[in-house]
């Protein structure tokens, strides 16, 4: 027996939840399914995340996504559902050969980008940080050169994002959006607009196609009166290439290595806060490797997105590897900070970035073909997930605009090809 919905979400991650419930929230009487791969919610990329949030980006459309996430999420917490958000601020290590382009890159932090300047004395106090390296052989194989200071971001800091997940769900689910886990779609169906002749090779270009429903792994076919929103994340060109669709986002692994904090480093945790929040801030140290206090688990979880040599693929499942923290991270992250001295992770996971060719989320319906693309999160899609949710309901309810938590009124083609309004976005981290 075929489903028959209004729409379809495929993708139950952070995407297709907030969009599935702004969806039914903009829009109560249609149907609204989400099907998922996966046995659970957010099973995908989001639940590889280091879930942290910040409010600036050197792209405005960005900036206010986040900001009206972020600002979202905070009044879920406030109305008494915990996300476990922690405003430990971001910290951005600065050496010497970054001295001269800190306040060029301030400038382009943007709205919401307040700040204040850390001297290293504090660094090397609250954080046992090593400011001068210069004169070190380890310093000079990396061509690294001595800290100045830091950038102290406090609008920012980390969440749960497990429980953004249950959020969505539970509320999307409340207001009556139906599931299916364990219910991949394996392919999308085209079918003329115009009356069917049951011919083979249908829908013909004349008949101009649409996307009609998809077809899940089981046999079950769903059949779609209105929209298909594609939240499937690296995944969706897989189901979009075949039909002539592109996300125009590629997948890039990225990799979190899990520290227990033990000895020094468990005393790191303790003292290393420097906003009142109970937790040391999410570090940024020169080369970007990334220090993300994990102050329940007591942990510290590393990461390091590199560019350039690593290749734009679908690894499955992607695996971190020991090599690339012992050979590419842990350099760095010794030398800056020497609690890390000779210390290697207790694990790891891996996850892809679906990333856009300008650093910002992707939501357009190509062809006017009922099917709407939400992906290109670019490695900042939990911060920025209410916005970008708001932006596809809205599209696949036919607006134009639509209003963001912050109030702002929000073009939906600024996310678009035809109309986009976005600079590159330059702070991915
Ligand atoms: C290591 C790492 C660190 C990150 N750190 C941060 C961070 O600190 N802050 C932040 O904001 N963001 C971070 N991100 C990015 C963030 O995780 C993503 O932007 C976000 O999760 C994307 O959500 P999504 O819903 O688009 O994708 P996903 O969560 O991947 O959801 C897509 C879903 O589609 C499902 N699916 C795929 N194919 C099919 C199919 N054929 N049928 C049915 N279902 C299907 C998948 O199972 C999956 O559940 C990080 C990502 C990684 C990998």
């Amino acid at each position: 027996m075929p489903v028959d919905v209004d729409y379809l979400v495929v993708g139950a991650g952070v995407v297709g939840l907030s969009t599935a419930y702004h969806l039914k929230l903009m829009n109560p009487n249609a149907r609204v399914l989400v099907v998922e791969k996966e046995a659970a919610p957010g099973a995908g990329d989001t639940g590889k995340s280091m879930a942290a949030f910040r409010v600036i980006f050197t792209s405005r459309i960005s900036s206010l996504l986040a900001r009206s996430t972020i600002s979202y999420y905070s009044d879920v917490e406030k109305r008494g559902f915990s996300l476990g958000m922690t405003w430990a601020g971001y910290l951005f290590v600065v050496d010497e050969e970054m001295r001269g382009h800190v306040e060029r890159g301030l400038r382009m932090l943007g709205e919401g980008g307040e700040w204040e300047w850390v001297e290293p004395g504090l660094l090397e106090e609250k954080l046992n940080m090593r400011v001068k390296v210069s004169g070190l052989e380890e310093a000079e194989i990396i061509g690294a050169s001595d800290v100045v200071g830091g950038v102290l971001v406090r609008k920012a800091g980390f969440l749960d994002a497990d429980r953004v997940v249950e959020h969505y769900f539970k509320e999307a689910r409340k207001l009556g959006v139906e599931f299916m886990f364990e219910a991949p779609v394996d392919r999308l169906n085209l079918e003329p607009r115009t009356s069917p002749l049951g011919v083979e090779g249908e829908p013909f270009p004349w008949q101009a196609p649409r996307v009609g429903g998809a077809k899940l792994a089981g046999g079950v076919e769903v059949r779609v009166r209105r929209k298909t929103v594609m939240a499937a994340g690296v995944w969706a060109n897989r189901l979009l290439n075949p039909i002539g669709i592109d996300t125009f986002t590629r997948p890039k692994k990225r990799q979190v290595f899990r520290i227990p904090a033990r000895g020094r480093l468990g005393e790191l945790l303790k003292k290393g806060d420097l906003t009142g929040s109970g937790s040391p801030p999410l570090i940024i140290l020169p080369r970007k490797v990334l220090v993300r206090p994990a102050v329940r688990e007591g942990s510290f979880w590393i990461q390091l997105s590199d560019e350039l040599g690593r290749p734009y693929t679908l690894e499955e499942p992607p695996a971190a590897e020991d090599s690339y923290y012992n050979l590419s991270i842990h350099p760095v992250l010794a030398l800056y900070m020497p609690d890390f001295e000779g210390v290697y992770p207790a694990g790891g996971w891996a996850g892809h970035y679906d990333v856009s060719f300008d650093g910002n989320p992707i939501v357009y319906e190509p062809y006017s073909s009922d099917l709407i693309v939400a992906g290109g999160t670019s490695g900042s899609g939990i911060m920025k997930a209410d916005g970008i949710g708001r932006v596809a309901a809205g599209l696949a309810l036919g607006f134009e605009e639509v209003e963001l938590y912050t109030g702002e009124k929000f073009r939906v083609s600024w996310l678009g090809l035809e109309g986009r309004l976005c600079e590159r976005e330059q702070l991915i981290l």
